[in-house]
């Protein structure tokens, strides 16, 4: 009785603690990137510039990992302002994992307001991946998007990265009133949410690959309390991304802490933890745990 009343204390506390806050971040994030070109254009304020793919603010920049390290790889020099400004991300994804592409991403963002308008039209029915994608297919695209930037000359995801794209476009919108035509790229990027839930970021996004890789050793992670699962999937049904956090998938690479699994858990199985080894598959292993790291 106790530990039933234990438990639905923990359940009332936990219930969408994280999905709103995630929800509120994409979209302030997602605000960043519409409102700062207006400020700049018609207000001259010019104190935050460009996008996600390099955002300065003041004079600190913030570079993409994965757009500095095609251009590093392509012009074979170090720029000391783009090392630099990828030093910050990298220590994010180092230290809490994919969080820019769950929490930041404008891809992210789109893709939630379909889940939430989903849920609010078909009474809170969860969508359904019609297609089942082989996780492992993102290291081979990130691996394969390195190679065609070489082989190219040109870094190929600073063109064409869709997160990218989105602040490009309202940036040439403002500025030049016209839409770029790669912009036209995004419209097949959201139209595969309706095949599988994130299916461009499960296993096409090489800057989601490049992220995933860097924190495949985070301190944050996602950790289960065996003895208060009542093995009723539920985490399972709600991962966006299609893992089995009641299989101690959480642990991988692939988990992007976006902690919907955790709301998902009626009795509070699941919660962040900060490991302090950075080998999130040491301790607290759940009932089944998947060694499948990469
Ligand atoms: S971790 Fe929670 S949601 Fe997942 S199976 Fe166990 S009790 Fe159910
Ligand atoms: S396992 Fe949990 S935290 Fe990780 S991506 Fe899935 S729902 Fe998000």
């Amino acid at each position: 009785m106790h530990r039933h009343k234990e438990q639905q204390g923990r359940t009332g506390r936990g219930a969408a603690r994280y999905g709103r806050w995630r929800l509120l971040t994409l979209l302030l994030a997602f605000l960043v990137i519409l409102v700062n070109p207006l400020l700049n254009y018609h207000l001259g304020i010019n104190w935050l510039q460009g996008w996600y793919q390099s955002l300065g603010v003041g004079h600190l920049w913030f570079v993409s990992p994965l757009e500095g390290l095609e251009s590093l790889l392509v012009t074979r020099s170090i720029a000391m302002a783009s090392f630099i400004g990828m030093l910050i991300p990298l220590l994010l994804a180092f230290l809490l994992g994919r969080v820019f592409c769950s929490w930041i991403c404008p891809i992210s963002f789109f893709a939630e307001l379909l889940d939430h308008g989903h849920r609010l039209v078909y009474r809170n029915k969860r969508r359904q991946d019609l297609l089942v994608p082989a996780r492992r297919l993102l290291w081979f695209v990130l691996v394969g998007e390195l190679l065609l930037s070489m082989i190219l000359g040109a870094p190929v995801f600073v063109v064409l990265s869709p997160p990218g794209l989105v602040g490009r476009e309202i940036m040439m919108a403002v500025f030049f009133h016209r839409l770029p035509l790669e912009g036209l790229i995004l419209l097949p990027v959201l139209g595969m949410e309706l095949v599988c839930r994130r299916l461009f970021c499960r296993c096409l996004c090489p800057l989601g690959g490049l992220l995933a890789l860097v924190g495949s050793r985070r301190r944050l992670v996602v950790a289960m309390e065996p003895e208060r699962c009542v093995q009723c999937f539920r985490c399972d049904r709600n991962c966006p991304l299609g893992l089995r956090p009641s299989r101690g998938e959480t642990l991988t690479s692939y988990c992007w802490n976006c902690g919907a699994c955790i709301d998902a858990c009626g009795p509070a199985a699941l919660a962040f933890r900060w490991q302090h080894n950075g080998n999130p598959s040491r301790d607290n292993q759940p009932p089944v745990f998947s060694t499948t790291m990469l």
